[in-house]
């Protein structure tokens, strides 16, 4: 089999455990996009996913993303940016992300604005919300309390447009017990930021519980491109 065909096998399983994710929720199926996480995959694969109809890509590490963003600049694919996001990375991210998902805090938005006003650019924010319990100590995301804050922060910077939130499922937790709360925070979210309707949530392994909570993307790796390089 070819890598091609490979990745459009993949591809289509993927479509189809989402479809029956809608169907089983009660969701109509084109309610939920795929972002495909192709971190650690080469510029090679990406293209070969962007010819067989991907339209979004994920990427979390700065250096990779903005060395594949540069190679494939000639595809027309939105990138996400869904990593731990380093304060001294911020502006640069802004300059080749459409779409930042992991925005935890108030300092890097004054950082993000400034990279992308720099590009002639608006960015997309998602505010990545921690579903970890109080006192756990954090993977990543803000506390949900302190969301309103990061909005109205992002209020005032015209380059950044906040679209909703992100969230990973905690590592030992069922991941439906997980995103039941995020479906609790998003809907009080949603109440004072009634356009924020994104919700990126659900991954190769959850992708059915966060589709079921509510989750507008999803963001699929491995399910799609194998086991990642150098990874376990
Ligand atoms: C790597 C990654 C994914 C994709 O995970 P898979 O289990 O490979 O599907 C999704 N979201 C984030 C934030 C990631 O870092």
């Amino acid at each position: 089999m070819s890598r091609r065909e490979e990745l459009e096998a993949n591809l289509a399983s993927v479509r189809a455990r989402i479809a029956a994710a809608c169907a089983a929720a009660g969701r109509p199926a084109d309610e939920v996009g795929l972002v495909v996480v192709t971190k650690y995959f080469p510029a090679s694969d990406l293209r070969l996913l962007v010819d067989l109809g991907v339209t979004d890509v994920g990427e979390n590490r700065h250096q990779e993303a903005e060395a594949k963003a540069a190679e494939c600049a000639d595809l027309d694919v939105r990138w996400h940016f869904i990593g731990a996001l380093q304060s001294n990375k911020a502006a640069a991210v802004a300059r080749y992300a459409d779409v930042v998902e992991s925005v935890d805090r108030s300092s890097l938005v004054d950082r993000l604005a400034r990279g992308a006003g720099e590009g002639g650019r608006q960015v997309d924010v998602l505010l990545q919300v921690s579903l970890d319990p109080p006192g756990s100590e954090h993977r990543a995301g803000a506390d949900p309390d302190q969301l309103a804050a990061l909005a109205a922060a992002l209020d005032l910077r015209p380059e950044l447009e906040l679209r909703g939130l992100m969230a990973v499922a905690p590592l030992g937790e069922d991941p439906a017990a997980a995103f039941a709360r995020l479906s609790t925070i998003r809907a009080e979210f949603l109440a004072d930021h009634p356009e924020a309707t994104v919700l990126s949530a659900g991954m190769s392994g959850d992708l059915e519980a966060a589709i079921f909570a509510g989750a507008t993307h999803v963001r699929v790796g491995t399910a799609v491109l194998g086991s990642r390089p150098g990874v376990q």
